[in-house]
């Protein structure tokens, strides 16, 4: 068993752990588990077996890159297809929309 690369301190044992994405869980995987600082590492073939399971899932790939338009004096930041589905967001719905410090943008769908 190797040493941790996060704490170089604990020894990674073999065990399971719960993957999720955006909140969707994903089913348990095997990992390599830090008994010290509680970090998980997953090989190859597992992070094959998670991505295949959240395409599986339909969330693959949901987080993505856009470009923030312009509308009038106001900006518009266009919610891709696919992800107004998984979310369930239709037009007319109402949301409340603020900054997270200087980076981030929270759309709270009320
Ligand atoms: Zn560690």
């Amino acid at each position: 068993m190797g040493k941790c690369p996060v704490c170089k301190k604990g020894t990674l044992r073999k065990g399971e752990i719960e993957e999720a994405m955006f909140g969707v869980s994903l089913g348990t995987f095997q990992a390599e588990i830090c008994d010290r600082c509680g970090e998980s590492f997953v090989d190859e073939d597992t992070m094959l077996e998670i991505e295949a399971e959240a395409k599986r899932r339909g969330i693959w790939g949901l987080g993505q890159k856009i470009t923030i338009g312009k509308s009038g004096n106001s900006l518009v930041v266009r919610i891709p297809a696919r992800l107004a589905r998984f979310m369930g967001i239709e037009a007319g719905n109402e949301a409340l929309i603020q900054p997270e410090g200087e980076k981030k943008l929270i759309v709270e769908i009320t």
